[in-house]
């Protein structure tokens, strides 16, 4: 035997692993939860949680330090642009990444989970036999290294898990899964947040913005706003990461500056952080293998393809991980065919509303001219707007039911922007780069 043993190993104390390692820690296995960093510690995120994270994981509200009753979308041109108003319930909650991983770490640790922050897993290993997983740790701390053994690991390290890297059953990223983000936060005066922002802290979303696939954003908190932009690391074969993607964004926060958005002098480009982030399609997705499961980022398929919001769909995987491994631990079996319950779990909640996502991105957010007409239509249709909301804002489940509407509504509105009462149309020529590759929007193929 070797060093010290547990039930479980979870490696990464991001929302997926705490999740995962307090739900476990609560019915009495013994986890450890390692972190690489010293906590509380910066993730590159802009943190903004949605109307189902707090429904879905209230344990989140004490850390929630405002809530955004307002989203304004942009179109490309900057010419239209439409707002959500929510009235008395929130759209989003803002909170600081910092924050939110300590207090779940701290749950997590308070449920009975021996929780190593500024600990790093620097190698696993698989044992035969399925007698379980070898990890190797680095205490940053001391600088001291040792071994651990334990039944099953969970990897919710990341993107750049090392679980999923070093452990046999799983597969390295290709450029193609992979989203990229800027992000920086601007400390404002609340007064200045309240002038220019209304009581309502709007949120705004500029879709396209100069050319770039994806969308830029302000969230806005209580005493700063996050900027960031996100889009594809590469995207018909052109890279948008590196110089492009922090080019665009100085051309973006040039642009708030102008528009009043942020006080001239306060952004602070060299603070600007980048991170990858792993958006795969389900299809491809493989989170369970001998002794080991993937949750969160590391798993790769936990994030909107529409929006980047991964946290939700985080917390989730941990929760149904932590579901499958109490599973595995009663039936003391940790093979693949007994954590192959882990799957099930997901699919049956996520994998529809997942894909959904997807082909949200791939019919609007990957076409500058299909951006340009959302908010036009959004402009003239309540409907529209709605359907917006549930995109960006997680109100409701995105199911088959949901996509029929949408479809049905999208033929009218068809017909009625034909017949000129939509505002006026984008003309093709200005977005000949972007017809030539658009997939239709063919309802029964795309919507299953
Ligand atoms: C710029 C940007 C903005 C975003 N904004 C939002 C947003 O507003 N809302 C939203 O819902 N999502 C957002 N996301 C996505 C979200 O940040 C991720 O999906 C989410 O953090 C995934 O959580 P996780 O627990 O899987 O991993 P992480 O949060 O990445 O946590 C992984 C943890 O593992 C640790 N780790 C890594 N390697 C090791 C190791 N070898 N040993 C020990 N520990 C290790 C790391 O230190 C880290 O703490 C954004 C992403 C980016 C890049």
């Amino acid at each position: 035997m070797l060093g010290e043993t547990f039930d479980v190993c979870v490696v990464g104390a991001g929302p997926a692993g705490s999740i995962a390692a307090e739900r476990l820690a609560r019915t009495g296995a013994r986890v450890l939860l390692v972190d690489g960093q010293k906590f509380p510690r910066y993730k590159c995120c802009a943190a903004g949680v949605l109307w189902h994270d707090v429904e879905d994981f209230p344990e989140i509200k004490p850390v929630i330090e405002n809530y955004n009753y307002k989203m304004t979308f942009h179109s490309p041109s900057l010419k239209h642009e439409f707002s959500i108003e929510s009235g008395d319930h929130y759209l989003m909650g803002q909170t600081y990444r910092a924050v939110l991983d300590n207090h779940l770490a701290l749950l997590a640790k308070k449920a009975g989970a021996e929780f190593r922050d500024n600990t790093r897993a620097t190698s696993i290993e698989l044992l035969d036999d399925r007698k379980g997983v070898i990890i190797d740790l680095h205490d940053n701390t001391t600088g001291s290294d040792s071994k651990i053994q334990c039944k099953i690991v969970i990897g919710a390290d990341g993107v750049k898990s090392i679980v999923r890297k070093e452990h046999p059953d799983f597969k390295r990223w290709k450029k193609s899964d992979l989203l990229i983000a800027s992000e920086l936060d601007v400390p404002m005066d609340e007064d200045d947040i309240l002038a220019i922002y209304g009581k309502e802290r709007a949120v705004h979303m500029y879709l396209y913005f100069h050319d770039m696939p994806g969308y830029a954003w302000i969230f806005t908190k209580k005493k700063s706003v996050s900027l960031g932009m996100g889009t594809m690391l590469e995207f018909n074969g052109k890279p948008y990461g590196g110089g492009i993607l922090a080019s665009k964004f100085k051309e973006y926060c040039a642009f708030l500056e102008s528009e009043g958005l942020v006080r001239p002098g306060k952004v602070a480009l060299p603070k600007t952080s980048y991170a990858l982030i792993p958006c795969m399609s389900l299809a491809k997705a493989t989170t369970h293998g001998r002794n080991a499961l993937l949750v969160g980022d590391a798993a790769g398929a936990f994030v909107s393809a529409l929006s980047g919001e991964g946290i939700y769909y985080s917390m989730l995987s941990g929760q149904y991980a932590a579901e499958a491994v109490l599973s595995a631990l009663k039936a003391d079996d940790a093979s693949a065919r007994s954590l192959g319950r882990y799957p099930q779990l997901w699919k049956k909640r996520l994998e529809r509303e997942l894909n959904y996502q997807h082909f949200a991105k791939r019919y609007m957010l990957e076409f500058k001219r299909r951006c340009e007409k959302a908010v036009r239509w959004g402009m003239h249709d309540a409907t529209i707007r709605r359907f917006m909301s549930v995109f960006f804002t997680g109100v409701y489940t995105i199911d088959r039911p949901f996509m029929v509407k949408l479809y049905s509504h999208y033929m009218r509105l068809k017909i009625k922007d034909i017949m000129g009462r939509m505002g006026d149309r984008e003309k093709k020529g200005d977005y000949a780069g972007d017809a030539s590759k658009s997939p239709s929007l063919i309802p029964w193929r795309g919507f299953h």
